[in-house]
């Protein structure tokens, strides 16, 4: 828990839950929280210089969006999906954002688009200098972003939820290195909606939660033999009647 003043900034010291959240979701999303660390509230709330109550909001509003799981008796820990969460997670992906790219595609105006540009660099930016966390927080923003100029409030709830437990999913399964969202993949889908052509749109980002989803090992790992027999290959015999 020490870690999360390591790298950053004492923050301002009030009584919001907002700045509480972003810095915890920081923390997580660069990996210096990881999945299914324990959250402790008064720690938290010592930390921050705030009460528990602003801590168990934060917290609360981090469990809405699946970052945090509270267990009963035990507290709120960092959610740690399983490989079948992060799979159902990618196959609403694939649903709802080629949907939410065609809508940017049409409604998006030079703000909005200004916005996603200079998302796009910021990523650049993380990438060229190696944060790989950052990197992964920053490629899943930028698909909330484009919820955002797509102007429908429900696909941006959706995005949200759905990039917080990808992102975690990413940090926890991805097969190599680099953040599960391939490089200049971005960039086409903003072109694309520049020029309002929506097919183009939705095709690239089909194609984009495709990659996703094949930069990420999400196969069940193979099951341990559990006795001697199993092990062996063997099946016991049913034991004779007398
Ligand atoms: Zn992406």
């Amino acid at each position: 828990m020490d870690q999360v003043t390591t790298h950053m900034p004492t923050p301002a010291r009030g009584h919001s839950e907002a700045p509480i959240r972003a810095r915890i979701l920081q923390a997580i999303f660069e990996r210096r929280l990881p999945p299914g660390e324990k959250l402790t509230e008064d720690r938290l709330a010592e930390l921050f210089g705030v009460s528990r109550t602003v801590v168990r909001q934060a917290l609360s509003r981090l469990a809405q969006d699946g970052i945090v799981e509270h267990l009963p008796n035990r507290g709120a820990f960092v959610a740690a999906p399983s490989r079948a969460d992060a799979r159902h997670v990618l196959e609403a992906r694939a649903v709802v954002e080629p949907e939410v790219a065609g809508a940017a595609a049409c409604s998006c105006d030079a703000h909005g688009l200004a916005r996603l540009r200079g998302h796009i660099e910021t990523e650049n930016r993380a990438r060229s200098s190696g944060e790989r966390g950052t990197l992964v927080r920053l490629t899943g923003e930028f698909h909330v972003l484009l919820a955002e100029s797509a102007g429908n409030p429900v696909f941006v709830r959706l995005l949200t939820e759905l990039q917080a437990l990808s992102s975690l999913s990413i940090l926890l399964y991805a097969r190599g290195e680099e953040s599960a969202c391939p490089p200049d993949e971005h960039e086409g889908i903003v072109a694309a909606i520049e020029r309002g052509d929506v097919e183009t749109a939705q095709r690239l980002m089909r194609e984009h939660i495709a990659h996703v989803a094949q930069e990420m090992d999400l196969s069940e790992p193979v099951e341990r033999p559990t006795g001697l027999a199993q092990a062996l290959g063997i099946t016991p015999r049913a034991p004779r009647r007398r």
